[in-house]
This record gives structure tokens, sequence and C-alpha cells, in this order.
């Protein structure tokens, strides 16, 4: 065992010629182990050390691959290099991106020395951002880089552990993550339906209703928001579906052994309540009818009769800005799901918060099992971070990684911090993936405004001297009602890291 760290009997940090630089000290049970070095474990590993925090940083590559990544790289981009609009004032995922800067971001920091012209977007040099990223982890003091699998749970005398796997976490892992938390609470696959900002449905044509007006535990009898159809309305819907364009599985998301890309629709292995609507659609004209746009039980209150079809929705956060459209999980390709389902009345002006998809993705049910600290609450010296925990996108990953390393440190340090305000972008986020969506139909999702509170009454209006002198109020419209988010949201950001101890 290394006489200083107390790691482990191989330690290849040489601790004794590094520790003069080291800030702090700790022995075994205070260091932090990071499983995984990609966007999420690669920032927590950054911030925890910058607090003063020993990490060890677990990185299965290059001992053992992802079907995706192609270096041994930490925080490689598996496919595109861009992270996004770094419009901080009217782009939700750019006020993530300044959230994060002001916050020391290693992500964000390399980011900025790889950036590439793209325009309103932050695109990097992958090769670039990978190594800079990769280069001031291993330079790090506090840091050290293990290279092989965690093919199991953490072992017990590892106190404090952030699990960062990623969306392609190995299967042992998988395996014994999901014999932790329960067989129900592991996805392996992404099978998403849209979800539409509710402000953008017009409810002159929508209702709300819940089939036979049935309660339920948490409803009212109103808690869905139907959108009806003709005859002819749904024939034609049906023929769009059928003849829109689709994207195809990667092959490395398929089962193995299944033979070719063409055989992909007999042999995927879709989940009982996630067959794609455009696989239902084709096994008959009728079966939509039957099943999701099932029209039982709905009474449009325009006409004060059973519709011919019924297009669902279902709240999908705590604060009903979001409304899933239930079983619509599509390969669609993106545009065609915005030309295609804008056809249904109601949605003609729908503005989605994401579209659907279908792709290999391992994720936790997280709002059942993380507590606010992204602690797992059956285990909470085990955290998560990243996509696993159900975020989407590679900086939605680095900043709940972001978190989860300042919480970890924050509780090693025994120095506690409050979770971010949720008027804030990584507030926002964390609070959707951590409670705020619904458990029950939990899907990744990347950034977006509806994940915010909603604004005031006097947040969401300006006020404006009319023509007769008398001051009166206008709703904030476009930009200036994003502004007035993320304004909002910057106030918030300061006023709670003013509130960091001192080492946070
Ligand atoms: C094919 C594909 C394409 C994608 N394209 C995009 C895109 O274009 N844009 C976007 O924003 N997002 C994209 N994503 C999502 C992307 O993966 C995440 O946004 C981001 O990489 C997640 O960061 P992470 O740190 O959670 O996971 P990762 O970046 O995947 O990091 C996880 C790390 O854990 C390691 N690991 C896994 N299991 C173990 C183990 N048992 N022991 C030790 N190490 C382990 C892996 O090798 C990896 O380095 C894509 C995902 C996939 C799978």
């Amino acid at each position: 065992m290394c006489e200083l760290c107390l790691y482990s009997f191989s330690c290849t940090t040489d601790c004794l010629s590094f520790s003069a630089k080291a800030p702090t000290y700790l022995p075994m049970d205070k260091t932090l182990h990071i499983i995984g070095a990609g966007l999420a474990g690669s920032e927590a590993a950054w911030q925890a050390a910058n607090m003063g925090v020993r990490v060890v940083l677990h990185e299965m590559r290059p001992v053992k691959g992802t079907p995706a990544h192609n270096t041994d790289n930490c925080a490689e981009l598996v496919c595109s290099n861009s992270f996004r609009s770094d419009d901080h004032e009217h782009n939700a995922v750019g006020l993530l991106h300044q959230e994060m800067r002001e916050l020391n971001s290693l992500i964000m920091s390399e980011g900025g020395k790889a950036a590439v012209p793209a325009g309103g977007a932050l695109a990097v040099d992958r090769d670039v951002f990978a190594q800079g990223v990769t280069q001031a982890l291993a330079d790090h003091p506090l840091i050290t880089i293990e290279r092989g699998e965690i093919d199991g749970l953490p072992p017990a005398e590892w106190q404090h552990v952030i699990i960062a796997t990623g969306p392609l976490t190995s299967e042992p892992l998988a395996q014994a993550i999901q014999s932790l938390t329960g067989s129900d609470s592991l996805s392996f696959f992404d099978a998403i339906a849209p979800i539409v900002h509710t402000e953008s449905i017009n409810m002159d044509v929508a209702w709300y209703q819940s089939r036979y007006d049935k309660a339920g535990p948490a409803g009212s009898g109103k808690d869905y928001i139907n959108c009806p159809m003709d005859k002819e309305q749904y024939e034609a819907f049906i023929h769009e579906l059928i003849n829109a364009e689709y994207g195809l599985f990667k092959e490395w998301e398929l089962p193995s052994g299944t033979p070719t890309l063409g055989e992909q629709e007999q042999d995927t292995p879709y989940f009982e309540g996630c067959m794609p609507v455009e696989i239902m659609a084709s096994r008959g004209v009728e079966t939509l009818r039957y099943g999701p746009m099932k029209p039982v039980g709905l009474v449009d209150p325009r006409t004060g009769e059973e519709p011919y079809a019924v297009v669902q929705l279902r709240q999908d956060n705590a604060l009903g800005t979001l409304y899933n459209m239930v079983g619509f999980q599509t390969k669609m390709k993106w545009g065609e799901q915005t030309r295609v389902f804008k056809t249904i009345p109601g949605l003609e002006d729908a503005a989605f918060a994401r579209l659907g998809g279908l792709h290999r993705n391992t994720f936790i049910n997280s709002p059942a099992l993380l507590n606010d600290r992204l602690q797992l609450k059956a285990d909470p010296r085990l955290r998560f971070a990243g996509q696993i925990t159900g975020c989407e996108g590679y900086v939605e990953s680095a900043s709940m990684g972001l978190l989860a390393g300042r919480m970890a440190a924050s509780e090693i340090l025994g120095k506690s911090i409050e979770t971010p305000p949720q008027i804030t972008a990584m507030g926002a986020l964390l609070g959707h993936i951590t409670g705020g969506a619904e458990a029950k139909s939990f899907q990744p999702m990347n950034i977006n405004f509806g994940l915010f509170p909603p604004l005031t009454k006097d947040e969401a209006t300006t006020e404006y001297i009319n023509k007769k002198g008398k001051a009166k109020r206008v709703k904030l419209k476009g930009n200036d009602r994003k502004k007035a988010y993320t304004s909002r949201a910057a106030n918030a950001l300061s006023a709670w890291i003013s509130t960091f101890p001192k080492t946070a």
C-alpha cells in the first residue's frame, strides 16, 4: 500500500513526489472514485480535485472499448462535434454553457480552446478538445487515471463514488446496477415519443380530459390533452406516417446475431409498450385506432361526440409546461416528424422540446432512484452523473458531472453546498431528472426552457405607456421572453455561487 495515499498495493501516482503540490492530503476513505472518464466523469474529477479532494478516475478504454468510442482519450465526442448554441441570452443550452463557465468547467474551457467556426454554435475540433481534457486531468496533482473496467458494484471500501459510465455502460456493470436497483430501473433503449411545449398546443381544438374522466391516484380526470381527428384526417395521417422517411439502426445497436440491417425490423427487441408508431401503423390502417389513437371514453366538447381517432398527450413534468405524445415513439427522421406531427389538429404550431427516437442508451430511472444530490437513495455512497442519469447530450452530461463532482467533494470536506436554484439551467435539469419528470414515462431529456419554472406574471410582461399616457403591461414574446428566463437564471446563479463555502 502506498504510504502516503493509502490507495492500493500498486499506487502508480508517485504520491510522494507530488504531495508537496497537493493542497490537501486525504486518506483512502476520503478519496472520490469516479467510474467513466467521459464528458461527465472528466468534469466531475476536475471539479472535485480543484476543491482539494483526491480523485481516482477509472476508465475502461483502451483495455476494453465501447461500440462507439475510437480513442483512449477522456471526454471523447462519439458523434457530432457540436455543443449546440452558445447564445446564453436566448437559448437554454447556451445558458448552460455560461453557467458551467462561471463554475470553472473543464469541458467548457477546453471546448473554447478547441472551437472551430460554427455560426452561433460552439463546435470543436474533437481531437484537440479530448486531448486537452485528457492532458489537464493527467497533469492535475490530485487526479489519478486508472485504466480498466469496473465490472461490478464498487467495492465497499470506496466510500464516495460517482458512476458516470454513460449510454454505453459496459454490460457487467449495467447488470450489477440493475440487480441493485431493480429490474424496471434500467433501460437499454431510448424509445422516445416527441415532447411538446404546452403553450404551443392550440387549445381551441384540443381539450383536457382523461379517458372516461378517470382521476387516478394523482389526477383530476382532466390529465390528458386530446387532439381529435375525423375519418378523413385519420386516414391522411396514417398515409403520411407510413410514407415518411425513417432512420436506420446502427449495426451495433442491434442484438448480437442480427444478420443484416435489412432484417432489423423483425429482430429489434422492441419492448412492450415501446413499439414505434410507424410499425403499428404498417400493420393495418385500423391498428392505431385500436391502440394509442383509440377514441373510447373521450368526448370532444366542441361536437359533444366521440371523435373518430385521438392523439393523446400526457403531462411530462411537474410544472405542466411539457406534454409527451402518448405511444408516439418513432424512428422517423427529425424533419419528417415535425412535418407529419404538425398535421395533427391542435398541433399545427407545436414547438417540440424534443423529437422522438429509438436507439441504444443505458439510463436509470433517476426520478425514482436518485435524491436531489444525485445519490442513489438505496445506497447514498453511490452518485450517478451524465447520460446514465437520463439527461441527454454532451453539455447536459458534463453539467451533471460538474454538480456531482462538487457535491461529492463538499461532502468529503464536510462542507455542504445547496443544490442550484431551479430557475437556473443546471437547477432545472437537475430538478427534472431527480423528481420533476414522471418516473413512469421517464425518458432522456435535453435542457430546454420547458424544464424551467414558468415566469411569474411580472417576469413575463413588460410595462409600456399607451397613447392616453396610461401604464399598461404587455406579454413578452420570442427572444424577449427567452431573455427573461436567462436574466432570471443569471441572477440566481450568482446568488447561489455566493453561498459556497470558501473551498467550494
Ligand atoms: C452513438 C452515439 C451518438 C451520440 N451522439 C451525440 C451527439 O451527436 N451529440 C450529443 O450531444 N450527444 C450524443 N450522444 C450522447 C453522448 O453519448 C452523451 O451526450 C455524452 O457522451 C454522455 O457523456 P457521459 O459522460 O455520460 O458518457 P460517455 O461520454 O459515454 O462516457 C462514459 C465513459 O465511461 C466508460 N465506461 C463505460 N463502462 C465502464 C466501466 N464499467 N468501467 C470503466 N469505464 C466505463 C466509457 O468508456 C466512457 O469513456 C451520443 C451517444 C451515442 C451512444
